[in-house]
């Protein structure tokens, strides 16, 4: 999942519903949730690629093309082509006219469209100029529109010289064949082929925005405080190293991991220990210093001034046994 859609998620549960502006957060999420779902829906049909030793499958690879960025929701790359889907998941029916037009169908209506295929096209011109920006051997680019909803359908009107560049997903391997058949000779070898995997994964920049500054909104804005595990209300009460929710009374010692971590997601990257207090809606100086001690962070300056930083792995994925035997350490003196 990408950083911006996690943030997403993360902001949502910080915005108070008093806020004008939550709806906006909520729609992009559920815009964004709904993306995703179609792309990660994809990986089954795209699972004998992904375990063969010919082909190589990027999702969503993000790169920088000129001034701007570009994305791919699923790049495929093999010795003698290179395929760039655009994967779109719609409760609603397709329809395209004769004038290469898209539409959504309901109730008997049409909704004009951003064209999907249009939009695989034009990721497909961007990733022919990086590669030439980056002097790689010359390989033929193909794009397509995969449906992803399985229930709906794709109807194009003759004339429109695009259905050559949409499919279903379930038709999506029979597409890659027809490709794969029409060369009779690998257009790369295997270095063209490694230099091109490395290179897109080194020039790979996942698309991280700071979310604040997208909303227009500022740290102020934030509800601060320990969310519940388990009913989501904000925020727990701290007492002796236990977090009690006012709302469902779920206890816990860990929880304020999480709210750690959406500090850095939405706010920056380091915390002092008063940042922490605030934001944790605790008083006490020493247990602060205690949590933040307890999550081995790294850090720098003297005992005062302390500042800690993210660590590179998430806090919550860390070894916590690790963590555990900290907290022993601190509760024991040592
Ligand atoms: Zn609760």
């Amino acid at each position: 999942m990408s950083p911006r859609i996690v943030k997403l998620k993360v902001l949502d549960a910080r915005i108070p519903t008093t806020n004008s502006r939550k709806m906006e957060v909520l729609t992009e999420y559920n815009n964004r949730i709904k993306g995703y779902k179609g792309e990660k829906s994809l990986e089954f049909y795209l699972d004998p690629l992904i375990q063969s030793k010919d082909y190589h499958v990027f999702h969503e690879i993000r790169l920088l093309s000129g001034k701007y960025y570009f994305q791919i929701d699923f790049l495929i790359l093999c010795h003698k082509f290179a395929l760039a889907l655009e994967v779109k998941k719609r409760s609603r029916d397709w329809y395209f006219d004769e004038f290469n037009q898209a539409y959504l169908l309901f109730d008997g209506a049409k909704e004009k469209i951003q064209n999907p295929v249009a939009q695989a096209k034009l990721q497909s011109k961007k990733l022919k100029q990086w590669l030439d920006e980056h002097q790689c051997e010359e390989v033929p680019i193909h794009y397509l529109f995969v449906n992803s909803h399985e229930k709906s359908k794709i109807t194009c009107e003759d004339g429109n010289d695009q259905f050559k560049n949409m499919c279903n997903s379930e038709a999506l391997i029979d597409k890659i064949e027809l490709i794969e058949k029409f060369y009779k000779e690998e257009k790369l070898t295997r270095q063209d082929v490694r230099k091109i995997k490395r290179l897109l994964l080194t020039k790979h920049t996942p698309d991280d925005p700071d979310i604040l500054k997208y909303f227009n909104f500022t740290p102020k804005d934030l509800l601060p405080g320990v969310q519940c595990p388990k009913c989501d209300s904000l925020p727990m009460k701290y007492h002796y190293g236990v977090w009690t929710c006012l709302h469902c009374k779920e206890k816990s010692k860990t929880a304020h991991i999480k709210a750690i971590e959406d500090y850095f997601l939405l706010i920056k990257p380091s915390i002092t220990n008063s940042e922490l207090r605030h934001f944790l809606q605790i008083d006490s100086i020493k247990s602060a210093n205690n949590i933040l001690k307890s999550l081995n962070l790294p850090y720098i300056g003297n005992r005062k001034g302390r500042v800690y930083y993210r660590p590179t792995t998430p806090i919550c994925k860390r070894d916590h046994s690790e963590i555990a035997k900290w907290q022993i350490k601190l509760r024991s003196g040592k």
